[in-house]
């Protein structure tokens, strides 16, 4: 019997709930996003990747309303950004990079306070929870480490119980253990049915997480598809490279000797 995941994925995955068309930005003389049309469908982890430069940042910052649109039009859930932007913010969480100057205030405290910025009653402890961060409650920002921090800044990005999900290379930096833990988190954010956008330099953390991917260069995307259709082409146009067959590599000498546990 399919389980309800499934049936739920299957029943929503071509259903698209941002539209971008023939969007383009330039900075002075420099073409940075260049008519770059897609749609992701509701309830998919969509990467977006790309060398640095690439023209992504801007691609999304348009898509959340906080970088004015040149040429183009984005549709969120049927809301114009550029028409509507705050109704399309309220859809919308976004993973800031730094909370350090919340710096006199506890998770709690600042989780409060993010509520208060949404017109939001939000349950500080219930939020922390769900990115293993509830013994922390009463800590300062400057006393976490390095994952703690990103699972904060993700436990930000939900206080408006946000329908689409922006994660900007929420694992560079983690050690091993600790981006397992981000990828199981997640995948339990898209199981609670949201649409999460993510910009990743690790292809192999695309290729586990994303059900399709967006490659970007030059400020064009180049080809979207899921990374095994992706893998697939590839090789049918005869590409090759020398196999070495183990089956283990040396994350996984690392993760057996020193275990999968959370440690931050
Ligand atoms: P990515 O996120 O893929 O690294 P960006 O969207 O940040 O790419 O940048 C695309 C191009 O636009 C780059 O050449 C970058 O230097 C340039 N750029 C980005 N932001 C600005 C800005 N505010 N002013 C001028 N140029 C910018």
């Amino acid at each position: 019997m399919l389980s309800f995941d499934v049936i739920w994925n299957k029943m929503n995955k071509q259903k698209p709930i941002i539209t971008v068309k023939n969007l383009s930005k330039k900075y002075n003389g420099l073409q940075a996003v260049n008519s770059v049309t897609f749609e992701v469908f509701e309830n998919e982890i969509f990467g977006i990747l790309g060398p640095n430069g690439a023209g992504k940042t801007t691609t999304i910052e348009m898509i959340e309303g906080i970088r004015e649109i040149d040429i183009g039009d984005i549709e969120i859930d049927g809301i114009d950004v550029d028409k509507n932007p705050d109704k399309a913010k309220e859809l919308l969480g976004i993973q800031l990079q730094d909370s350090e100057y919340f710096d006199h205030l506890n998770l709690c405290e600042i989780l409060d306070l993010f509520g208060q910025f949404y017109s939001r009653k939000v349950d500080p402890k219930d939020i922390l929870d769900k990115v293993e961060l509830s013994s922390k409650g009463k800590s300062l920002v400057k006393q976490l480490s390095g994952g703690q921090k990103q699972r904060l800044s993700i436990a930000l990005s939900l206080v408006n119980d946000p329908k689409i999900l922006f994660l900007d290379e929420p694992t560079t930096g983690l050690d091993p253990q600790a981006r397992r833990h981000m990828w199981d988190l997640i995948e339990r954010l898209r199981k609670e049915h949201r649409t999460i956008i993510l910009t990743t330099h690790y292809m192999e953390e695309a290729e586990i997480l994303c059900d399709r991917v967006a490659v970007m260069d030059e400020g064009k995307i180049l080809t979207i598809d899921t990374p095994d259709n992706l893998i697939n082409e590839l090789l049918k146009k005869g590409f090759k490279k020398e196999i070495k067959i183990k089956e283990a590599n040396l994350e996984d000498v690392f993760l057996d000797l020193t275990g999968k546990k959370l440690r931050d």
